[in-house]
């Protein structure tokens, strides 16, 4: 095959269907900083959304026109065919795509005769005709057109002389792609990739066929990639999967895919090994971390749980790994408990780049021990399980040093509870006092410390807590309950978790607050 046939077209719409995600909301800066992170990436194309939707819509295409400076991705305005009836110079749809100014438009067309005489309530004639004049009137303004064939594969299904004939329309009239779209998500593989193979028979010689797949049925990724098989050459998707219902197809799995196991070529050189820090920093961005479990650019994707075979493994990562993590930008983490033996510590000290002689390891075993007992749990606290070799290897955190901490919360009849928290600190030869106010205790706490120690380390403003998990743990044993803190943060690039145990819950959380900004100002520092 040649090299031409090996390419596949990324087109992202994170910023138009994957905020379809209930719980998220963008803002205009959100969403510029998101079409940078996708053009650091190297998809082939961004979609922005509406123009003239809403009011936050049509200042982001404004702004877009100035503040983006795309080096990679072709940036694409959203819309429809042309109202049933209507006219295409005076469709005010058509009209704000024009407005937008952007190289490329994509309208979505109903290629369902259900769609078209229940939805839309008119004629098949006049369907394909609203697909017609549109592609034809956008093409007379320059614009390329790609047009999304919703619902395609249950049109197909039911009717597919009206789905061809909708294709048709849109392929005479000087389309660039026609994209298939299994808008309900039901659809499956097999099915999938049967129906491509037919449309790509048929007009594949004078379009480029995409795909756009929802994940209903769970299977978005490999609809996409049985799409792929079938003929298509472009692929529509989602960072992290994100969209209404189930999600939309998650390209932060298709592109590896298809590019690692299949040979196709889908981000230029040097980019695959973006994907994880992309992944994670637009999950950020819009506040929903990243599922550890994620293939390829989850924290647990090449994480080994080390028993038996832990010496087998570090002497040949790559028989237990699926690819090189580094190809896509992830890293092998080995994941620690009290079951670990000398080789699984030696292992994971190596990883962190520490040397530890027999004695420290012992002694690392022997606090694991103890704290497991005691109810830390490390294996789903690395940054702490890393401070705390750390200290056995004798190393000293130097960054403050608290000489108290208190906090109080009082109930004040008729308003609402308010928590306040005093922190004293030294920072070298400098002590800091601070107060600090917040919705409860841990969030005053967390307020009180940064601003005691923020003005030493200023890149404390890049780091904030993500997730904070308490689990009350009644062992039965003579100590009684106590609580376990599990505090996750972030840089906005790496994610780590930290452990705080005690009978008492503010003590948990202090202490795994502190390890918490410890562990960032540990590689904040030495970068
Ligand atoms: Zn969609």
């Amino acid at each position: 095959m040649s090299h031409q046939n090996r390419k596949v077209e990324i087109f992202d719409t994170t910023l138009r269907d994957g905020l379809q995600v209930e719980g998220v909301s963008a803002t205009v800066d959100d969403k510029l900083r998101i079409a940078e992170q996708l053009d650091h990436l190297g998809v082939d194309f961004i979609e922005g959304g509406w123009p003239g939707a809403n009011p936050k819509d049509i200042e982001f295409f404004r702004r877009a026109e100035t503040e983006l400076d795309l080096t990679t991705s072709t940036f694409v305005a959203f819309g429809s065919t042309r109202r049933p009836r209507g006219k295409v110079d005076e469709d005010v749809t058509l009209q704000n795509l024009l407005d937008a100014n952007t190289a490329a438009v994509c309208i979505v067309a109903k290629s369902s005769d259900y769609h078209v005489t229940q939805a839309l309530q008119t004629t098949l004639e006049e369907g394909t005709a609203m697909i017609a004049d549109s592609v034809e009137f956008l093409r007379g303004n320059g614009r390329m057109v790609l047009v999304d064939m919703e619902h395609f594969f249950d049109g197909f299904k039911q009717n597919p002389e009206f789905s061809f004939r909708a294709l048709e329309a849109a392929v005479v009239k000087g389309a660039s792609h026609v994209v298939l779209c299994d808008t309900n998500g039901g659809s499956l593989p097999h099915e999938i990739e049967d129906i491509v193979r037919q449309v790509n028979a048929h007009v594949g010689k004078d379009v480029t066929i995409g795909i756009h797949c929802h994940d209903d049925t769970g299977c978005a990724v490999a609809n996409s990639m049985a799409a792929v098989r079938g003929g298509a050459r472009h692929v529509q998707g989602t960072l992290n999967g994100l969209g209404e219902r189930t999600g939309n197809a998650n390209l932060t799995s298709i592109i590896p895919n298809l590019q690692l196991k299949q040979n196709y070529v889908c981000l230029p050189e040097g980019r695959l090994e973006h994907l994880t820090v992309v992944s994670h920093r637009i999950a950020e961005t819009l506040n929903r971390a990243v599922n550890p479990q994620a293939p390829y650019v989850g924290s647990s994707a090449f994480a080994h749980k080390a028993g038996l075979h832990v010496s087998a493994i570090a002497r040949a990562k790559d028989a237990y790994e699926h690819i090189d993590p580094a190809l896509v930008g992830n890293g092998t983490r080995f994941v620690v408990s009290e079951m670990a033996g000398r080789a699984t510590i030696q292992m994971k000290a190596d990883d962190l780049g520490l040397t530890l002689d027999g004695a420290v390891v012992n002694q690392v075993i022997d606090d694991l021990k103890r704290l497991e007992h005691e109810g830390y749990h490390f294996e789903a606290a690395d940054a702490s399980l890393e401070l705390l070799m750390r200290r056995a290897a004798g190393w000293e955190q130097h960054f403050f040093k608290v000489e108290s901490m208190r906090v109080i919360t009082d109930e004040i009849p008729g308003a609402a509870f308010s928590t306040e928290a005093t922190v004293k600190v030294w920072v070298g030869e400098e002590r800091f006092v601070f107060t600090a106010e917040g919705n409860g205790p841990v969030n005053a706490i967390d307020t009180a410390l940064r601003r005691a120690v923020q003005k030493a380390y200023p890149q404390l403003a890049n780091i904030h807590l993500t997730d904070y998990k308490v689990r009350i743990l009644d062992g039965g044993e003579a100590t009684g309950a106590v609580t376990r803190v599990l505090l996750s943060a972030t840089d906005g690039v790496t994610d780590w978790t930290t452990i705080g145990v005690s009978a008492n819950i503010i003590e948990a959380s202090w202490r795994a607050l502190e390890e918490s900004l410890v562990y960032g100002l540990l590689h904040s520092t030495d970068g």
